[in-house]
């Protein structure tokens, strides 16, 4: 039996991650939950997977979620706050951490449970963009086993050979890795219509049902490069070793190409229970819900080239992956302001690129060699790009006065 601690246990990843616990009772037992504010939710799933810990991290709410759960009569002890976030990631008799916090916010967690020698199971993508370097230092030192969630990375894990060396694709007969994206609800879009996009189509993936943050990136590619950032320290590869291909169907979820022409695949429904069920389990396989595929309903598969104008974002992301981890730290911010400001109304879709842009442009370059810098630069690149957009809504108020 297996402990496990669900961190962002309220959004689309822990949803499904519990859903898959759901069938493994015998095998795995929850240890902790957390949230960040909806409490109602993570009563209910206390209800159904029993933890011994439930974690609310904005700590404003902790006495009223102390309150419901006794009010309920749940028998979990109720903690709140960030280091809460840390203390459930790290315990030790947790065995296995569901790293699947979005953004920023997810980076000490999920550094707490690699530096804890723990089996992490990465989804928050975000915490490989800002840190890689510290992140994968730390796995090494502390022996943590990270396992990819992202389903293209989990994609590309499975079509590496077992003896795969990092960093060193020529060792293992490796030509590429293929990373493949849908290109979003816009992929056919005219470029004119992109300004008019409203929070609503953006968040409508066609094939994915994901939070509202990794929807909109999605919709930007600003997902598929801050997947070419994950990728690269994942794997220690270089900016030539990844091909982004667009493939709309979602099907195949990445593709690792052999110097003898062979291109490994691993197909499936677009379903994240798979990645998550392959983690958990492996070097073993577990059911896990999911829908075999159905090749009588694939009617074909088709592959282009993302194009820059339609997807500034992604290549903005592969600029500063080469620029170094300030950049990719400093657009990760940038990006997470953005997107906030589009979901609230105050910036148009094509300006999230824009002020990632003009973020990344007036920063210069820094080294990081701490978690406490990574910090730094991620907070003043948040304050820079809310400066940027206070002064891009100023222009378009004094455009419309005169
Ligand atoms: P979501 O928005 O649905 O859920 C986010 C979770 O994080 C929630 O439980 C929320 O309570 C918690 N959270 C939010 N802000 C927090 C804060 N400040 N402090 C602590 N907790 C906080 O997001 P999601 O779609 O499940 O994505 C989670 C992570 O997984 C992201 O990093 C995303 O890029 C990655 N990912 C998601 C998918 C997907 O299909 N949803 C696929 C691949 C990777
Ligand atoms: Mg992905």
């Amino acid at each position: 039996m297996q402990k496990i601690s669900i961190l962002g246990a309220t959004g689309s990843i822990g949803k499904n991650t519990i859903e898959v616990l759901s069938l493994h009772p015998d095998l795995y037992s929850v240890y902790a939950i957390t949230a960040h504010s909806n409490i109602e939710l993570l009563l209910r799933q206390a209800k159904t997977c029993s933890p011994e810990y439930v974690v609310i991290s904005d700590p404003q709410l902790f006495s009223q979620a102390k309150k419901l759960f006794s009010e309920h009569g749940l028998k979990c002890e109720v903690l709140a706050g960030p280091d809460a976030l840390e203390q459930v990631a790290s315990a030790t008799e947790v065995d296995v951490v569901m790293a699947a916090i979005v953004g920023a916010a997810g980076l000490l967690p999920t550094l707490a449970a690699v530096t804890a020698g723990k089996k992490v199971l990465l989804a928050n993508k975000e915490s490989l963009v800002m840190s890689g370097d510290l992140f994968i230092q730390a796995a090494n030192q502390h022996n943590a086993q990270v396992l990819p969630i992202d389903s293209e990375h989990n994609a590309i894990f499975q079509c590496l050979p077992s003896d795969f060396k990092y960093g060193d694709l020529p060792a293992s007969g490796i030509s590429k890795i293929l990373l493949t994206g849908s290109g979003g609800p816009f992929l056919s879009s005219t470029l004119s219509e992109l300004h008019q996009v409203t929070p609503q189509q953006a968040c409508a993936h066609p094939n994915w049902d994901m939070g509202r943050k990794i929807s909109i990136d999605s919709a930007t590619m600003m997902n598929k490069g801050l997947e070419f950032i994950e990728a690269k320290w994942l794997f220690g590869l270089n900016t030539s070793d990844i091909q982004v291909v667009l493939h709309p169907q979602s099907i195949i979820h990445s593709m690792v190409q052999y110097r003898d022409g062979s291109v490994l695949a691993q197909m499936g429904n677009p379903d994240m229970r798979t990645p998550i069920a392959h983690a958990l389990a492996f070097p073993k396989r577990l059911e896990s819900g999911v829908a075999p595929l159905d090749f009588k309903q694939l009617a074909n598969f088709t592959f282009s080239e993302p194009e820059p104008q339609r997807y500034p974002n992604l290549y903005l992301a592969i600029q500063a992956s080469d620029a170094g981890q300030y950049a990719t730290t400093t657009l990760n911010a940038a990006n997470e302001v953005a997107v906030e400001a589009f979901l609230q109304g105050h910036i148009g879709f094509t300006q999230i690129a824009e002020v990632n842009q003009e973020c990344l442009q007036q920063t210069s370059s820094h080294t990081l060699v701490s978690v406490e810098e990574v910090l730094q630069s991620d907070q003043s690149a948040r304050k820079l790009a809310s400066h940027i957009i206070a002064e891009l809504n100023l222009n378009a108020m004094k455009k419309v006065g005169s």
